[in-house]
């Protein structure tokens, strides 16, 4: 791998991915679904392996050399996310499973202590259902109500209407940094800012973007902040959630069990304080570790490049399937390295089949999307998505494949 000092050597990079050295149906895999869920580099899979070969055991509990070990690289993990997002310190970091285990934390534990009936929780409607339902869900227990900054037609937020919709009875605000549907790029600093000017907090999704831009929560002025490892060259089933340490301390716990509690009578405990409070029972220890080898990896390509690398790509694919009939392109012209888009003829499904004959991993769907869909009526999109691994070249090899389908289906 190449340093970020230096011009970054994007071919020599896939060697980094020994999963991207296939075949697949008889062509070269063309992997365009890393919005998924992103490949990962020998250096994750290395740290995983040498993890379970030397270090494995369980931690904070024991007393041996073995738990010693696993406790400190799951707390050096601890320390990296926490630099890698800028937290003042890593007791403000909080692992979880990925971004949905995080949003449900934050609306069941937070969301019960803090809100409640006649309050607004207000989303947007590029959320993913990872960032409805659970609100959905504490609406419905609390009888607070749910608020909606529209998405114009070409995908960017209706800010005309935050002043009407970010009132003094919002008590949250949680909005996606980037949409996994249209790419968009929202304004996060700006849209924290005018949601303490009114005495709401915030969450940030940041599974989009945490793999793909730097993100700085002292900077932002975060409140929660959540991201996905498997998004990001790590494990799958590890995430972490960022909160503030005011914050955190003032949300109790919601699972309850090992590992979180000081003292435990019949009747009652005592609980320790964040983050170990909300971690109950053992944790995903390698997936941390992996984490950690991932943020290694990330912080030494440098995320400015591997953001100015995304939007590359993603201009350069929206220029090549410009050149294809009726084909339309959803969201706005600067986004991040994903782009979705519809043929009128073909199903999302149908193209996505029809292009994995060719080795080519696309995804087609309602991308967890449903209400933006149907408010777009379409029946779904097809996305490829793009991360630092992938060339122009694979980007000209979908474009001749799609030509192929348009004739194909025609
Ligand atoms: N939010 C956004 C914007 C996403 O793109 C995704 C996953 O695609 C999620 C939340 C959910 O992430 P996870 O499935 O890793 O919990």
């Amino acid at each position: 791998m190449t340093s970020s000092s230096h011009q970054t050597d994007w071919h020599a990079i896939r060697a980094d991915f020994p999963i991207l050295n296939q075949e697949v149906r008889g062509h070269p895999l063309i992997y365009f679904d890393s919005a998924a869920s992103s490949q990962k580099p020998r250096a994750v899979l290395d740290a995983l392996l040498h993890y379970y070969e030397r270090d494995n055991a369980n931690v904070h509990r024991g007393l041996h050399e073995l738990s010693s070990r696993a406790t400190e690289a799951y707390e050096n993990a601890r320390s990296k996310v926490a630099r890698y997002l800028n937290a003042a310190t890593p007791e403000e970091i909080v692992f979880t499973r990925g971004t949905t285990e995080g949003i449900n934390l934050v609306a069941q534990a937070w969301g019960s202590r803090f809100v409640r009936e006649g309050d607004v929780i207000l989303l947007t409607e590029m959320e993913h259902h990872s960032n409805l339902v659970p609100w959905q869900l504490l609406a419905q227990r609390t009888g607070a109500t749910l608020r909606f900054i529209p998405v114009n037609e070409d995908g960017t937020l209706d800010l005309t209407e935050l002043p009407s919709l970010l009132t003094p009875e919002v008590k949250i605000f949680a909005f996606t940094h980037i949409s996994n549907s249209l790419g968009t790029i929202n304004p996060a600093a700006e849209l924290i800012a005018a949601s303490h000017a009114v005495g709401a907090i915030t969450l940030l999704d940041a599974a989009q973007s945490g793999g793909h831009l730097p993100l700085d929560v002292q900077a932002l002025n975060a409140d929660f902040v959540v991201i996905s490892g498997h998004k990001m060259c790590a494990p799958t089933g590890i995430g972490a959630l960022y909160g503030s340490a005011e914050l955190l301390e003032a949300t109790p716990p919601w699972h309850g069990g090992g590992e979180m509690i000081v003292s435990v009578g019949f009747q009652s405990s005592t609980y320790k304080p964040a983050p170990y409070k909300f971690e109950a029972g053992t944790p995903n220890i390698a997936g941390a570790v992996g984490l950690g080898a991932a943020i290694d990896y990330l912080e030494a390509i440098g995320r400015d490049a591997i953001f100015a690398h995304d939007a590359d790509l993603a201009a350069y694919a929206m220029r090549r399937l410009r050149e294809l009939p009726d084909l339309r392109i959803h969201g706005p012209e600067r986004r991040g390295g994903l782009v979705g888009f519809t043929m009128p003829a073909i199903h999302p499904h149908d193209l996505t089949t029809y292009a994995d004959r060719y080795g080519l991993a696309l995804r087609g769907g309602h991308h967890c999307n449903q209400p933006l869909m149907k408010k777009f009526r379409l029946p779904g999109t097809t996305r490829a998505s793009f991360y630092f691994y992938n060339t122009k070249e694979e980007i000209d090899r979908m474009t001749e494949i799609l030509f192929q389908a348009h004739h194909f289906f025609a």
